[in-house]
């Protein structure tokens, strides 16, 4: 197993925090089992992912996901302590995973992780363009300096991802890209967090317009949709009046949990979905369906 931390030349703060770990070749973790878990095992076998927001909520149950079934990982946030204890504890496990500093609304940051994956990996197949902010404030509450932090993370950092990819996964024959939406996404929820609903919606589209335009080239563009899922994310919230609102509004009566955001896209990623572009999926316990 092997261990580096912003070695090879790079002065970038991009790559100050860079790992790289290796499955040991004595593990041979798949069945040969031809069950549909097994094929979508195979989707992901060999190929490199790239994760935002990684360190927690979401992003990490993805990272573990993705690594579980074989894919090589690059998990990257701006939590570098976090992201830096994912991939270690991961890796102790046997997984490929490395950490990289990212954040999401800078395109030099964006360039020097990709140009590093692929110097190192050879390619990016996937990209989960998970990492996000919230608000609460409405139209009237939002400031400038908080609309545009949001929008720079939620929906540039997006476009700025597709963008950063994109080139090689058209050279290279195609590739899958998850973007993170909502269910705020397709909905004006409570009134409230009117930034955050902007971005998502943008999400949504963008996901359409990008899987439109690289259809024919391989690339699958889809959007997932979660409902409110039990993560960091929702700390504020958790144990006011407003986390039994989210409970007693979802049919299901509880929470959602990273894990089973992950799965979804995990087999979004996957050759699993190979005929599945321009798609949005709601992991939502029955939210959108009402
Ligand atoms: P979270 O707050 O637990 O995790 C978000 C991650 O994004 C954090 O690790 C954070 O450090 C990272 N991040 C923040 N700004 C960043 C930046 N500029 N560059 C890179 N990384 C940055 O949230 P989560 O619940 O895991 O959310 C993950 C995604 O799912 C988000 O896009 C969120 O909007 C979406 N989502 C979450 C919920 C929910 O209920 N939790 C519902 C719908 C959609």
């Amino acid at each position: 197993m092997e261990f580096e931390r912003g070695t090879k030349g790079t002065s970038a703060r991009a790559l100050r925090h860079w790992h790289w770990r290796v499955r040991p070749a004595s593990m041979a973790p798949y069945s040969t089992d031809a069950t549909g878990v097994e094929i979508m095992l195979k989707g992901l076998r060999g190929k490199v992912a790239i994760v935002t927001g990684a360190a927690r909520g979401i992003g990490s149950a993805t990272v573990r996901a993705l690594a579980d079934e074989g894919a090589a990982v690059v998990a990257t946030d701006v939590l570098d302590d976090e992201g830096d204890a994912l991939a270690r504890d991961l890796c102790a496990e046997g997984a490929n995973v490395r950490y990289a500093h990212l954040d999401v609304s800078s395109e030099e940051q964006w360039r020097a992780v990709v140009d590093r994956t692929v110097a190192e990996l050879g390619h990016v197949d996937v990209l989960v363009n998970n990492a996000g902010i919230g608000t609460m404030e409405d139209v009237e509450q939002e400031t400038r300096a908080g609309w545009d932090r949001l929008i720079a993370i939620n929906q540039t950092g997006v476009w700025l991802g597709m963008k950063a990819v994109i080139p090689g996964m058209k050279a290279n024959g195609g590739g899958s890209i998850v973007n993170l939406s909502s269910i705020f996404g397709a909905v004006g929820g409570f009134g409230s967090s009117i930034a955050y609903h902007a971005s998502k919606g943008a999400v949504r589209l963008m996901t359409k317009n990008a899987a439109i335009r690289y259809a024919k080239e391989g690339v699958r563009v889809n959007s997932v949709h979660p409902g409110f899922i039990d993560t960091p994310m929702l700390a504020a919230v958790k144990g006011t009046p407003f986390e039994q609102t989210m409970v007693d509004g979802t049919p299901m009566g509880r929470l959602g949990r990273p894990d089973e955001i992950a799965g979804v896209i995990a087999f979004l990623a996957s050759d699993a979905a190979s005929y599945m572009t321009g798609s949005e999926v709601y992991v939502d316990g029955g939210w959108t369906a009402q």
